[in-house]
This record gives structure tokens, sequence and C-alpha cells, in this order.
């Protein structure tokens, strides 16, 4: 057992919080995902924040920058604003939340609102930066089994 108090900032140990997920447990919602990616951020888990991507975008990810961002930053806190869950099929929800942290060029606060969507009792990050390929007609790459317009472009506003 660590007694390390969690990078997320919900003031339990990291085994008890973050950590359950990390050692694969599903989360059970979008806020809990999205703090146990930030933790993974803090600890350097880049194989996690991969996995909890959309796996349509994994192959898109620049691991290395993931990585590099990770370690070369000192990481400040984490405050979730809010977690917005709408309906859906699948459900998708969104959370807004800041991030701050610290690199050679000085402090940084960073305001988001990420979109998450569940499949099959698994959450998935939906990264803005990776490029969804899908006419509007095709599977969503959720794979959810609903056109990607009745689906995820729905909710990105794509
Ligand atoms: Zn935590
Ligand atoms: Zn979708």
């Amino acid at each position: 057992m660590s007694v390390t108090v969690c990078p997320c900032g919900s003031g339990n140990l990291l085994d008890a919080c973050c950590g359950h997920y990390h050692a694969g447990s599903p989360a059970p919602d979008a806020q809990t995902l999205m703090r146990s990616r930030y933790s993974a951020y803090v600890l350097g888990l880049i194989d996690y924040l991969v996995a909890t991507t959309l796996p349509a975008q994994q192959a898109g990810l620049d691991r290395n920058a993931i990585a590099e961002w990770s370690t070369q930053s000192t990481w400040l806190g984490l405050d979730v604003e809010s977690a917005e869950v709408f309906g859906g099929q699948p459900e998708h929800a969104f959370v807004t939340f800041t991030a701050r942290w610290h690199d050679s060029a000085g402090e940084h606060a960073h305001r988001e609102r990420s979109a998450f969507v569940q499949n099959k009792g698994t959450w998935y990050f939906i990264d803005p930066t990776v490029g969804l390929k899908a006419g509007r007609n095709d599977p969503c790459p959720c794979a959810s089994g609903q056109k990607f317009k009745k689906c995820c472009a729905s909710y990105l506003g794509s």
C-alpha cells in the first residue's frame, strides 16, 4: 500500500482514489476518468493516458509529446468546475476543469471543457487535437454503432 496522497486533489490516498483506475478498474463516470487522467499526467502513466483516449484516436496520439509534457511539467493542481452528463446512446459527458502546471516557460492555468463518451461501461476521453475522421453518415468512431452525426458529432458540434 502506498501512502501517497492522490495528485487529483481529492484529499484521498492514491490507492483509494485514481490508483484504482490506473490499476485497471473502469472509471464510473467522466469526471472520475478526467481526474485519473490528470493524476496519470502527474505520475507519468503514459500507457494509461493512451488507453483512456477514444480507441479510434489512439493511433493518432503523439506518445512522445505526451511523455515530454508529463515529465517536463511540474503539476500544481486540478480544479473540476462541473461535469455535465447528457443522455445519448451511449452516454456523453463534458467535464470543465482547470489544470495548473509550471514549466520552463513559467506557470500555466488551462481551462478546458473536455468531451467524454461511454462505450460498454468504459468511459473515454475524446481528444480534440486528434481529428475524428468520419463522414456524417459513417459509423461513429466511438464504436457506438450509430451514425456519426447522431452520436459524437452532435455533441462535439463538428
Ligand atoms: Zn484521485
Ligand atoms: Zn459516438
